[in-house]
């Protein structure tokens, strides 16, 4: 097969999720001529820009998990609110097909950015060869060519791990991707992996009807929370109905003629569970398997992650990695974004780093976790001399006139110089309210600039400045 150099660039990027979309549109945007080069396509060879966060993560979750709200609050809570409604049922395949004309639609977003700007937008496969050079593969293999320029952008995301004790067969033992697709309530679900994906997937799905068990090797739960928060979260999610099992080691899973059978371990020894389907949700690899040729010798540590320093560069001059590709910061779709706008610019030749202390960490479940800075048990094992104060969301009057009063706002503060070190949410627009902590860390507020800032009454965010006025009266 003859391969060509076909086009010159000031940028090539590498994958088209957050990370490569938004560093692309940069680069545009400050004069660079860029190209994005993307590989993944629906079931119908389809190209569709955004990435595993569009196409089959978070924004996908997120819109699953409205409709069933909606559904599990016509069922449970309606009556509290003097609203009469018969026969509730649930058509999966229309649920499904709002989340997929919502994601769809944000997707020729993409494109017309893409457009608007002048990116040029390839779909195929692209592997680096070396620091200036990208061969392109197109899906049906034909016309291989080869893309040159200054800067290599790559950004092609993670993949779920596979386990080899319960391999994935795309029916019974599914992924996290096809969770977010099935046709019907399974009736009896497992999840294994107790992790941010494992507890949006179960919050999804348990409140759709099925009866749901999360399977979790390690005995603590969401142990990269605050242990106050988890601890609630914990309590909420089993009243909810959500069964947690912790400790709880999946050493097998084998599908019989209609069901999976699930083997685990745990304290007390070996389980059988027999469940309709199973979903393996027990972390993400980085997509580096095939993103560079050998002789490139692109440096990769053990587990695939890419080897980049403080500025997300390569050992290659000129090649750069984001997002959920290396280890500079967890795999959200924020910090993708950042280092995408933060290399683009490096480019350009202006430097603004990343705060990566300062990156918000959300769960959306419901109720969504969310926060800022640093936790109460990493400080306490510093010996930092701090103070904690948290406040009630049953306290506000917002959350009890919309009925969403549970869970807290808690607020970490240096004891002597009264910095804020650590913003912990569990409750309704947890989400949304970090912002405000983040804003405040970021202009290196103290928690009595909190206390004295005006909030709107009532509101949620009453709840952050509850915090904030406890922490005042310990003084
Ligand atoms: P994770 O690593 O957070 O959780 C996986 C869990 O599976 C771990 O707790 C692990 O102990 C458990 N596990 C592994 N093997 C097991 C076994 N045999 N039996 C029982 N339990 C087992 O991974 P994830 O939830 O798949 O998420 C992957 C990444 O994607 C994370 O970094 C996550 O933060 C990120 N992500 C973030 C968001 C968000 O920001 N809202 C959304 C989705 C994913």
């Amino acid at each position: 097969m003859s391969k060509k150099l076909t086009q010159s660039f000031d940028v090539i990027v590498i994958g088209a999720g957050p990370a490569g979309y938004s560093s692309a549109i940069r680069c545009a945007q400050l004069g660079l001529k860029t190209v994005c080069i993307d590989n993944w396509h629906d079931e119908q060879g389809r190209g569709s820009l955004g990435g595993t966060y569009l196409n089959a993560g978070c924004v996908a979750s997120i819109a699953l998990l409205e409709s069933a709200k909606i559904y599990h609050s016509l069922n449970y809570r309606l009556k509290e609110h003097g609203i009469q409604a018969e026969s509730v049922g649930v058509d999966i395949a229309r649920m499904m097909q709002r989340k997929n004309t919502i994601v769809e639609a944000l997707g020729r977003q993409i494109v017309d950015a893409f457009a608007q700007h002048k990116v040029v937008c390839i779909q195929a496969e692209a592997k680096l060869l070396n620091e200036r050079l990208v061969e392109i593969t197109p899906s049906d293999q034909s016309a291989v060519s080869i893309l040159e320029a200054k800067h290599i952008i790559l950004a092609t995301g993670s993949s779920p791990i596979d386990l080899s004790c319960a391999p994935i067969d795309n029916e019974f033992i599914i992924d996290s991707s096809m969770a977010l697709n099935l046709d019907a309530v399974p009736k009896r679900l497992a999840i294994i992996g107790g992790g941010v994906i494992g507890l949006e997937l179960a919050g999804i799905w348990n409140r759709l009807g099925a009866e749901t068990i999360l399977l979790e090797a390690q005995e603590t739960f969401l142990s990269m929370t605050d242990q106050q928060i988890s601890r609630e979260a914990y309590r909420i999610y089993t009243e909810q109905g959500l069964e947690l099992r912790l400790g709880a080691r999946v050493i097998s899973a084998k599908k019989g003629s209609k069901k999976v059978t699930v083997e685990y371990q745990d304290n007390e020894g070996t389980h059988a569970l027999r469940v309709d389907k199973l979903i393996v949700a027990s972390g993400r690899k980085p997509n580096t398997e095939n993103l560079a040729d050998a002789e490139a010798n692109l440096l990769l540590d053990e587990n695939g992650y890419v080897h980049v320093d403080e500025n997300s560069r390569t050992n290659l001059p000129g090649v750069y990695a984001i997002g959920d590709l290396t280890l500079l910061g967890p795999m959200i779709a924020h910090k993708g974004i950042e280092e995408g706008l933060f290399v683009a610019e490096q480019i350009a030749g202006i430097q603004n780093p990343i705060n990566y202390g300062l990156l918000p960490s959300v769960i959306f479940t419901d109720p969504e976790i969310a926060w800022v800075g640093q936790t109460e048990q990493a400080l306490r094992a510093t010996g930092e001399p701090i103070k904690t104060a948290i406040y009630p969301l049953s306290a506000t009057a917002r959350a009890q006139a919309i009925g969403q009063t549970e869970g807290m706002v808690k607020i970490i503060a240096h004891a002597e110089t009264d910095a804020l070190l650590g913003v912990h949410i569990i409750g309704t627009q947890a989400s949304e309210m970090i912002a405000e902590a983040v804003l405040a860390m970021e202009f290196s507020a103290s928690s009595e600039d909190l206390a004295r800032t005006i909030h709107a009454h009532p509101t949620l965010a009453k709840a952050l400045h509850g915090a904030a006025l406890a922490l005042k009266s310990q003084k």
